[in-house]
């Protein structure tokens, strides 16, 4: 006969994804503030990690992994299942740097929608109902990722953006939604912005709202 702590030994054992580990910032319970789902109560797993290094980040206490705390897949599951929310966003950081597929296999048992916002640049991973990608210049992302972008998110800070904007445009699947979105601390990109789509209409406007309310 097992006892109870035997039971959970087997439990763990036959099933590893629970014990695998990432390094988290910080997990919070918001609302999309971007893109197609912007306004959609969610649930945020911020994981560190990021080499993209974008001049402009809003998160760069995010890019060393070291001095955060790891979790174990479990103990996240476990945190989402409190959660009242139908959504769940990946975000970082950079999450691609990690191995998505055990989190997000045992994520998707909750029953919950599992997204992902990431800038592409290292092999696609894990299992996802909705995967944003936001390339950027400084990294050049990998092959992998054009076929699984949900939507195309590209920053814009200065006006040889559009020119990046576009040749990423071409490279995605025809049924990825196209975005634009004007960087925080650069307001005067949103006339550009917005006189850019007049003149093509495959791209759509992407505002980030959550600044605008003063909220995460
Ligand atoms: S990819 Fe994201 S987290 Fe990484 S440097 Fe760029 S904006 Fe920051």
């Amino acid at each position: 006969m097992i006892n109870t702590v035997n039971k959970k030994e087997v439990k763990k054992t036959l099933n590893n994804n629970l014990l695998y580990e990432y390094p988290i910032v910080e997990t919070f319970h918001s609302v999309q503030g971007e893109g197609f789902f912007a306004g959609v109560n969610a649930f945020f797993i911020r994981l560190a990690g990021c080499d993209v290094f974008c001049p402009w980040c809003d998160q760069k206490e995010t890019w060393s992994m070291k001095k955060y705390p790891l979790y174990t897949v479990e103990k996240i599951v476990r945190e989402v299942e409190q959660i009242n929310t139908n959504t769940i966003i990946i975000t970082g950081g950079e999450p691609l740097l990690h191995d998505l597929n055990p989190l997000t296999i045992e994520l998707k048992k909750t029953g919950k929608n599992i997204h992902l916002e990431t800038s592409g640049a290292h092999p696609f991973s894990g299992v996802f109902d909705w995967v944003t990608f936001s390339p950027k210049p400084y990294k050049i992302p990998h092959e992998t990722i054009y076929n699984n972008a949900s939507e195309l998110k590209v920053v814009v800070a200065e006006e040889k953006d559009f020119m990046w904007a576009l040749s990423e445009g071409e490279k995605v699947s025809s049924h990825t939604i196209k975005y634009l979105q004007p960087e925080w601390n650069s307001p005067h990109t949103q006339e550009l912005i917005f006189n850019y789509i007049k003149d093509n209409p495959s791209w759509r406007l992407s505002l980030q709202t959550h600044k605008y309310l003063g909220v995460r």
